[in-house]
Order: C-alpha cells, then sequence, then structure tokens
C-alpha cells in the first residue's frame, strides 16, 4: 500500500463527506465513496414543495458560532445572509377553543425550558421523564402561588415544552431517555433556522470532490475484513466491500458512516468476521430514534405575517402524561413551525411529529394528514373556515432504507460515552501492529455532538485524521481540525 493506500467511504452523508474531503486535503490519493441511495447528503435532503426547495432532513444550525464548522463554511459561502433571524409571534391555542395569552404561554415556556436547559450528570439510570415532570410540577406551584396563572393552564404550556424535547430527541417518550444525556455535549452557541438552505452544505462540501469518486446507487451488502484479498498489480488488500449488484471493491481502510439504525437493522453477518462483541453492544444499547415532519402548503395563509409557530395545547395534558402514542396521532401533531421568509416559501407550515407519532405518520395517507390537521386547527382556533392545504408533504425516514430513523438518543441508564467503543477503528486480530482495517464515523459516535450536521462532519475529519496520524501524515495547520480522537 505504501504512500498511497486505497480508502472507501461508505455513505455520502455529512460523515462520510468528510472523510472523504478530509482525506483528499490530507494528501490521499485513493479515495472513493460508496453511496447506496442516487443522491449524496444522507439526512441532509431536499424536496421540491411548489416554487422552492426544503429541507426533509436538518434545518438547524445547532450553535451558530465560528467553533462550528457548518456555521463558518456556509457564513463564508454567505449563504446565511438572507436568513430570518428575528424572532416572530408564537401562537398557542388551547382545544377548548381559545388563544392563550402570549405573555403568560411565552414566560412559562421560557420557565420549563430553563428546566431542561442544565447539563445534568452524576444520575445513572435516571430519566429525563420523571426528571421533568416532578420539577414542572413544583414550576407550577411557584407560579401558581405568584398569581400568574391557573395551575392547569401552567401545566399544559409546560407540557408543550416536553412535547418539544422529544422532537429535539425523537425517542418515544422522555421516560425512556437518561437525564445526563447531554453531560458531554459541546454547546457551540445559539440555533440558528436556517430552512431551505441546508441541503446547500453537501453541494458546497462536494464542490471539489472528484464526480468520478462518488458512486451513487450502489448499496453495500457486506464488509469482509481481515482477509487478503487479491486485486489490480498483484497488490494483497485486506477488505473487500460487496455489493448489491455484485461489484467488489479491495480496499486496505473502510470508513462505515451509516446511520445507528442501519447498523442495529443490519444482520450481524454484515460483517465478516462479525464486529467486536463491545461494539455489538454498544450498538444495540443505544437509542435510535425517529421525527418526520408535514409540510402544510397553503392558497392563503390563515395567520398573520409576523407569525413564527403555532401550538395545539390540549385540555389534561401535563408533564406527567406525555408520549408518543400511535393511537392517538392526531392529538400529537401539536407543534407547527411558519416556513419563513413568505416571499420564499409562500404560505407554508411544518407539522411536527417523534417517537411513535413519527413512525406511525408513515403509513398514513397525505389526505388522512390533512383531514386531521385542519380538523384540529378548526377546533383550537373556533374557526370552522380554516382552510385544507393545497398540498401535504410527509417525511418518511423510519421507512428510509438507508437511514431507519432521526437520529441517535442516549436511553436511561446508558453513558454517552459508550460512542467511543463505537467510534473505535478495527483492525487485523493476526497482526500485532494497528492497521485501522475498518474505521467508523457519523454523528452516533460523537458522544459530545450526536443528533447533530456538525457532529456527522466532525466525526468524519477524525477518521481522516486518524488514517493521516497513522500515516505519519499530521494535519497541515491551515486544516480545521476535527474534536479528538476517540479511543
Ligand atoms: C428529520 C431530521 C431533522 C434533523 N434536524 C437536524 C437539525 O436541524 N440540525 C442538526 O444539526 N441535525 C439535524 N438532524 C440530524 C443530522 O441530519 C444528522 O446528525 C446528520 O446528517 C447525520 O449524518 P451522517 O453522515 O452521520 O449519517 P447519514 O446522513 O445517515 O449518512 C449515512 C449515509 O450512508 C448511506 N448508507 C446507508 N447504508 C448504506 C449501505 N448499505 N450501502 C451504501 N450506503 C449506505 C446512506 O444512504 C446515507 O447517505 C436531523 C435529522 C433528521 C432525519
Amino acid at each position: 500500500m505504501g504512500e498511497n493506500p486505497k480508502i472507501v467511504v461508505l455513505g455520502a452523508g455529512l460523515a462520510g463527506i468528510g472523510a472523504a474531503t478530509k482525506l483528499l486535503s490530507l494528501g490521499f490519493k485513493d479515495v472513493t465513496i460508496i453511496e447506496a441511495s442516487g443522491v449524496a447528503g444522507g439526512r441532509i435532503a431536499k424536496a421540491c414543495l411548489g416554487t422552492s426547495w426544503v429541507d426533509t432532513g436538518a434545518q438547524w444550525i445547532h450553535g451558530a458560532s465560528e467553533a462550528n464548522p457548518v456555521y463558518s463554511l456556509l457564513q463564508q459561502q454567505g449563504l446565511l445572509e438572507d436568513v430570518v433571524t428575528e424572532e416572530g409571534t408564537e401562537l398557542v391555542f388551547h382545544s377548548k377553543g381559545h388563544r392563550l395569552s402570549e405573555y403568560l404561554a411565552s414566560h412559562v415556556y421560557e420557565a420549563g425550558e430553563g428546566i431542561m436547559r442544565q447539563q445534568h450528570r452524576g444520575n445513572p439510570g435516571k430519566n429525563i421523564g420523571d426528571y421533568y415532570a416532578e420539577k414542572s410540577l413544583g414550576l407550577a406551584n411557584n407560579l401558581r402561588s405568584s398569581g400568574e396563572a391557573k395551575q392547569e393552564d401552567i401545566l399544559n404550556i409546560l407540557s408543550l415544552v416536553g412535547k418539544s424535547l422529544l422532537i429535539d430527541i425523537g425517542a418515544p417518550a422522555l421516560n425512556s431517555v437518561s437525564l445526563d444525556s447531554w453531560q458531554y455535549y459541546t454547546n457551540m452557541g445559539e440555533d440558528l433556522n436556517i430552512e431551505g438552505k441546508m441541503f446547500l452544505l453537501t453541494e458546497k462540501l462536494l464542490g471539489d470532490f472528484p464526480k468520478e469518486r462518488l458512486l451513487l446507487r450502489k448499496a453495500v451488502l457486506k464488509i469482509n475484513w481481515d482477509g487478503c484479498f487479491s486485486g489490480d498489480e498483484s497488490r494483497i488488500y485486506p477488505v473487500c466491500i460487496e455489493c448489491e449488484n455484485g461489484d467488489k471493491f479491495l480496499c486496505d481502510h473502510v470508513v462505515i458512516t451509516v446511520s445507528l439504525g442501519c447498523l442495529k437493522a443490519a444482520p450481524p453477518t454484515m460483517f465478516d468476521p462479525l464486529l467486536p462483541e463491545d461494539k455489538r453492544e454498544t450498538i444495540e444499547k443505544l437509542g435510535f430514534g425517529c421525527i418526520n415532519k408535514i409540510f402544510l402548503q397553503y392558497e392563503e395563509a390563515f395567520w398573520e405575517r409576523d407569525v413564527e409557530s403555532i401550538s395545539l395545547l390540549w385540555e389534561n395534558e401535563t408533564p406527567a402524561s406525555l408520549s408518543t402514542d400511535a393511537t392517538q396521532w392526531q392529538r400529537n401533531i401539536q407543534l407547527f413551525t411558519v416556513m419563513r421568509p413568505r416571499e420564499k416559501f409562500g404560505h407554508v407550515l411544518i407539522g411536527w411529529c417523534s417517537g411513535n407519532v413519527a413512525r406511525h405518520i408513515e403509513t398514513l395517507t397525505e389526505a388522512q394528514l390533512s383531514a386531521a390537521i385542519t380538523c384540529n386547527f378548526r377546533m383550537f382556533m373556533s374557526n370552522p373556515c380554516i382552510p385544507c392545504p393545497k398540498r401535504v408533504l410527509r417525511t418518511q425516514w423510519h421507512s428510509e432504507a438507508f437511514i431507519r430513523g432521526a437520529y441517535t438518543y442516549i436511553p436511561a441508564g446508558v453513558d454517552a460515552v459508550i460512542m467511543d467503543k463505537l467510534a473505535h477503528p478495527l483492525s487485523s486480530r493476526k497482526s500485532p501492529t494497528e492497521d485501522l482495517q475498518v474505521l467508523f464515523a457519523g454523528e452516533a459516535t460523537m458522544k459530545n455532538l450526536y443528533g447533530t450536521v456538525q457532529g456527522a462532519l466532525l466525526s468524519g475529519y477524525r477518521e481522516a485524521e486518524r488514517l493521516s496520524l497513522h500515516y505519519g501524515r499530521p494535519a497541515p495547520a491551515s486544516t480545521p481540525s476535527s474534536s479528538p480522537l476517540a479511543t
């Protein structure tokens, strides 16, 4: 292999693109990406709605600061100039058919968010659901005794905070999520909604990447490693990758970037020899949640121009009763954001749902979704004239065979430090020296940034740098650095 090892990157999501582009920038020449679907981007994806493109996957920069390579790149390219940053009005309606006072809703909502904003550690086994229910009750008692509002309304609003958190996590219930989920989290700053622009990131990152080295529509079925496979020029390679269409790729190193959902769903025999037991255990223990978006396009808006979101509050819902019960899916599509600016997107709402509801709505027709959501809007807003959307576009991330959900979460009783085990590379078991045959990147391998776009990108950089160090090629000072190597 000498100075020119053959490297295959499996998956063209942000981790794969990050790994491949970084490897080229570090001087590796023989780098190929193999991707199952017909487009690059993975969980960064777009769809056409009317006359504009919308992001069907990621749309928020979690941490809009120079520390975040996603923010920096889009900023440098001038792509963030027309992003709407002004806060709009947040409308909250009650199932009894009235609107809640904006002051009360935002005041209580912020207090609820405050409960969750702390970074917890040292609570092994505890879950967010119990903690949030207990703290919410205390908060509701305080606010009620200071004469802010009825306890029932306060708990109702706090339940919305829990619902929104479930969308951030994707898990079926807050009770199944570790309270210490973000103990290693790197906070890069405020969130920024860049809807309709995130997909440009893929195009920008792949700008100079040689087209012939990005092989699309090649689903990998099997990874044989720790072997001796004869290739051209009588070279022997330790790794042989087999695709569904019969193609085979021999290489010295493969960087696996498929989602945790795909790793969970893959038969153990996808790897031959099998993955080591601790890696299989890690894949099993970590959670892979789901969220979906429902784009609702209207002829005319039934909300004012300055509205940013519409939330629907069910009577009797409290932080202790939160669920994503699929049989109650009509009640569980409660949070809608307005796509802004109107001049670009027209009159479009995005309905958000998570966990079991997100999985269930993938089985419904868009007409069913339209009918249920319209019925709720009419009831909550006491307005029978609210129109049906002219078009509904619903994402199906769980059914995407090469994704199988949205992002990783940490179940109660699990410490995110096990993500380091997932990131740990595999070397030949026959040789005493490490040869890094199989490497792992992807958001699920980043205990400090899982579930994010920058986490995926930085995990790819990390593995490229790992190979670079292996070949004694330290990263040039000018190259943006990744997170420390997971061991
Ligand atoms: C609906 C949704 C909303 C989100 N919102 C945000 C957000 O606002 N902000 C944020 O920071 N993050 C968000 N995320 C998370 C973010 O999108 C992901 O963390 C990130 O894109 C993951 O990148 P990745 O490269 O690790 O994995 P992926 O994007 O899943 O890439 C893996 C690639 O591997 C390919 N692949 C899988 N199996 C095979 C196979 N057998 N053979 C060949 N190729 C294969 C897949 O097709 C895919 O292209 C969201 C995700 C979803 C789904």
